[in-house]
């Protein structure tokens, strides 16, 4: 959860370690200060991780003076852009690979504008520019790499044979990633209820509550693709989840319907050949259409077959996770409101096109229906969707956790094999078949042995 705006201090300049780099960017040299120049505007932050670096690239109008700094305890980078504003939210979604943990930013001296990077660990930053080039804008790009001596006293450990494998209990396990998507933003207010409740803002909080749950639940961690009230087209929402690798996407919306009666929460997921019902169907629109009325990139492109075959191929895959994850989540929700329909709803949504990640949309109560809609601002319904939301995850990874997940690695049952044990003795005491207790510890026949260590899969699926 990053923060986009903020106002923060000027460092004092005696904490600065040393001026680094300076250039002008979008002209690729110079350091004259070009005052001419003043008004550029930064677009964009947009950010990416190849291995050991980071990748900041500033997406401007035009070029602008530029400085760069850092600064300890602890570790920042400082971009000081002369006769420069940001022009929108300049955040960045979390990555837990990423040396940048947060970004802020802050006029300076009513022209400047001040980027700074809280950084995970100490890192040398360096910088070049690119010129407009095939519709990309003039950009400022920031590589960072971790500091060398900081790490090569951790690195001096020797290393352990070659050839022995590594036992299981010391490879580094990963959180699973939630992204959370609250609809619309900006100048989308999404649906309005009539007392004026902008569907923006409730699914923001809600989104928020749920964020802070994840956040102290073991094993996972939240990323939320819209931190505040600003518009991001839906293919940019796919691609922040896509760049966080999240191993789910919740795209959290309110429904509204012009029969103020209906009330009810549902879940979809994408349906690629229609529409579950005729109300699915129109709601995909209403839900895609913002995206194209408010200049967003339409999301298909049809000229290139070969690309979307792979994607119906892929997408049958994540189609069957979330499904699974989506009837969890109506299970849950039941309890703690109306559920418009007991089954998972599919429908063409755009936001839930994502190739790799199981996707499902939330449609949080009718902001439409008057009490609905009362209660969409409360705090107790907000947290006692949360509170659904969560369970219906955890119930979702207890049987779809990737491996290298710390969930994962949890659920995982060991069984040591007490003398005069058989296979099919284990097999009926954990529900499960000879075959597939062989298979899954590759035994090749029945034969085992006293103090032998199955491993026993998580039931379910
Ligand atoms: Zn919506």
């Amino acid at each position: 959860m990053l923060k986009g705006l903020s106002v923060m201090k000027a460092p004092l300049p005696d904490l600065r370690r040393r001026l680094l780099l300076k250039g002008l960017a979008g002209l690729g040299l110079g350091v004259a200060p070009l005052s001419a120049w003043a008004g550029a505007g930064v677009q964009r932050l947009r950010m990416s991780v190849d291995g050991q670096t980071t990748r900041l690239v500033f997406d401007m109008e035009g070029p602008a003076d530029y400085e760069i700094f850092t600064l300890e305890s602890p570790d920042r980078v400082v971009v000081d852009l002369s006769g420069a504003q940001a022009l929108g939210p300049l955040d960045v979604v979390s990555n837990p690979r990423s040396l940048v943990q947060g970004v802020r930013h802050a006029q300076r001296n009513g022209t400047d504008l001040r980027v700074v990077l809280d950084l995970r660990a100490a890192s040398e930053p360096h910088s070049f520019v690119l010129l407009p080039a095939q519709g990309s804008p003039h950009r400022l790009v920031l590589d960072l790499t971790e500091r060398p001596n900081v790490v090569s006293a951790a690195r001096a450990a020797p290393e352990p044979p070659r050839n022995s494998a590594a036992p299981r209990s010391s490879e580094p396990l990963r959180d699973v990633i939630v992204a959370i998507d609250p609809g619309h933003g900006g100048h989308d207010p999404g649906a309005l209820g009539p007392n004026g409740t902008r569907e923006k803002d409730v699914v923001l909080d809600i989104a928020r509550r749920l964020a802070a749950r994840i956040e102290q639940e073991p094993g996972m961690r939240p990323v939320l693709i819209r931190t505040g009230d600003y518009f991001l087209p839906l293919r940019e929402r796919i691609n922040r989840a896509r760049a966080a690798q999240a191993d789910v996407f919740l795209s959290i919306h309110a429904d509204a319907i012009h029969d103020r009666s209906v009330q009810g929460s549902s879940v979809y997921i994408l349906s690629e050949r229609g529409a579950s019902s005729e109300a699915a169907r129109f709601l995909a629109q209403r839900e895609n259409s913002a995206d194209l009325r408010l200049g967003g990139v339409p999301i298909e492109s049809k000229d290139d077959s070969l690309t979307s075959v792979l994607l119906d191929l892929a997408q049958s895959g994540s189609l069957e996770a979330s499904h699974s994850l989506a009837s969890r989540l109506i299970s849950e929700m039941h309890r703690v409101g109306k559920v418009r329909k007991p089954e998972v709803e599919r429908a063409n949504f755009a936001v839930l096109r994502s190739p790799d990640v199981p996707s499902v949309l939330i449609e949080a109560a009718f902001i439409s229906n008057p009490s609905e809609e009362r209660k969409l601002r409360t705090a107790s319904f907000q947290n006692s969707l949360s509170d659904a939301i969560l369970t219906g995850l955890r119930a979702y990874f207890a049987t779809h956790a990737p491996p290298g997940t710390m969930i994962a690695e949890g659920r995982r049952d060991r069984h040591v094999i007490r003398p005069g044990e058989s296979l099919s003795v284990i097999a009926e005491r954990y529900s499960m078949s000879v075959a597939e207790l062989r298979a899954v510890n590759q035994l090749p026949n029945d034969r085992i042995f006293a103090g032998q260590v199955l491993e026993i899969p998580p039931r379910g699926g």
